[in-house]
């Protein structure tokens, strides 16, 4: 399409993770909705794609997203069943570090504060009941069944498949040059035509700070890499829980039980390299998969016997870490969904449904005073100006 084309209720920049959520969401309650991806369905140049993400309950992060993320495990799997798609398999977690740690007491008090069922072992009953991880006597883990994993690529075609089938047009292929908020609605340029409608989501990802240029947000984007290994046992790692490892200098490593292929998918939380979404670099270096084969070797050892493959993708972090979801502060009809800072995957269908709250209703039930964008953590110091 090319040209001007107006008239639509919403259009929606971004089908990752959160837009194509948001775009099934906005649709599902009637809207008209346009959206308008650069690349390929499910395509890996952003943050959703690698065949897995943790979900869990107990937050280390913040006790404020449980509510949120007990409403996201009620939405996976009805989005499982409306898509007809495998999007979830609560398998159970395990976060292991020591009593103390970040890992292990944040999501203690979060699972107390909300009362979410769980479990705490001592090191020999965490080697008795799940004999591939090796903890030290000091260490200790929280153990919860409402934990598991979700498919970022499923998740993607699934409500791409449900948007469309609920009415939404959705061009990929097609990337956003930019936008304008005119009072009686948005005008969005693209490289294929202009687009108008009522309101606007903006749901860029790892592009957060090109295409919401004008607020000038301190993200940064960050280059992670997620590792397969083959274990020599792969029956040992069907089914397993995924874990949280806190290590040395409370670093955490993370990792899945085995896929349909028989491997195992690992990697580093936190501690990735600030980079640009235009010009990251997408090979992964023999001395990455030694770093995460030694400290996982040290912990999980069966985990990471034989280096299959490794790939990289984007974290796009605030300051603090938590995400940015509100209206755009200075335009009444444009919606913020960026800054997921590593951990919005399993938000995913709650994101959608806050999203499409506040593009029909200016307002949303849920709780998400801690995504303002306006929050103190997130104000500009004069040396992030110049
Ligand atoms: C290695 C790794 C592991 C992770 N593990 C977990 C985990 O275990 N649990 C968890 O909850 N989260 C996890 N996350 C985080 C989670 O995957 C992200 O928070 C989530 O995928 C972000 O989704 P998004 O929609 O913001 O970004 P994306 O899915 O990247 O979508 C953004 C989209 O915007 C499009 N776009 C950008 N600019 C334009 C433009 N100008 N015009 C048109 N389109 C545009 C892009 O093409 C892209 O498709 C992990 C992330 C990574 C990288």
């Amino acid at each position: 399409m090319s040209g001007y084309s107006g008239g639509y209720d919403a259009i929606v920049v971004g089908l990752g993770g959160m837009g194509s959520a948001a775009a099934y969401r906005l649709a599902e309650r009637g809207l008209s909705v346009l959206g308008l991806d650069r690349f390929g369905p499910a395509h890996d140049r952003g943050s959703s794609h690698g065949g897995s993400r943790i979900t869990r309950q107990a937050y280390f992060e913040d006790p404020a997203y449980v509510p949120l993320l007990q409403r996201a495990a009620e939405l996976w799997d009805q989005a499982s069943v409306e898509s007809g798609r495998s999007l979830v398999d609560w398998t159970g977690g395990v976060m292991v570090g020591r009593p103390d740690g970040p890992t292990v007491a944040g999501s203690l008090a979060s699972a107390r504060e909300w009362g979410l069922e769980h479990e705490l072992l001592e090191a020999p009953a965490i080697r008795s009941r799940f004999p591939q991880l090796r903890p030290s006597d000091t260490d200790v883990a929280l153990v919860e069944r409402r934990a598991g994993v979700v498919n970022p690529e499923e998740s993607v075609r699934a409500h791409l498949s449900l948007a469309r089938r609920a009415g939404a047009r959705l061009h990929h292929g097609e990337t956003v040059l930019d936008w304008t908020s005119t009072g009686h609605g948005v005008r969005v340029r693209t490289d294929h035509g202009v687009y108008s409608a009522d309101k606007l989501v903006l749901a860029p990802g790892a592009w957060a700070t090109e295409v919401i240029a004008d607020l000038g947000l301190p993200l940064q984007v960050e280059r992670y890499v997620q590792f397969w290994f083959a274990p020599d046992d792969p029956a040992a790692f069907a089914g397993h829980p995924v874990w949280i490892w806190e290590g040395e200098n409370d670093r955490q490593a993370y990792g899945f039980g085995a896929g349909e292929d028989g491997t195992v998918k690992v990697a580093f939380f936190r501690g990735g390299a600030p980079c640009d979404p235009h010009s990251v670099d997408r090979t992964v270096y023999p001395g990455e998969v030694d770093e995460i084969a030694t400290f996982v070797g040290r912990h999980v050892p069966g985990a990471v016997r034989n280096f299959v493959r490794a790939k990289t993708c984007l974290y796009t972090c605030t300051p603090d870490h938590h995400f940015v979801i509100a209206p755009h502060p200075g335009h009444d009809d444009v919606v913020l969904a960026c800054g997921f800072s590593g951990h919005g995957f399993k938000f995913v269908p709650v994101v959608g449904e806050i999203v499409s709250d506040l593009v029909a209703d200016g307002v949303t039930r849920h709780p998400i005073g801690l995504f303002d964008p306006t929050r103190p953590a997130l104000v500009r110091t004069p040396e992030h100006v110049a």
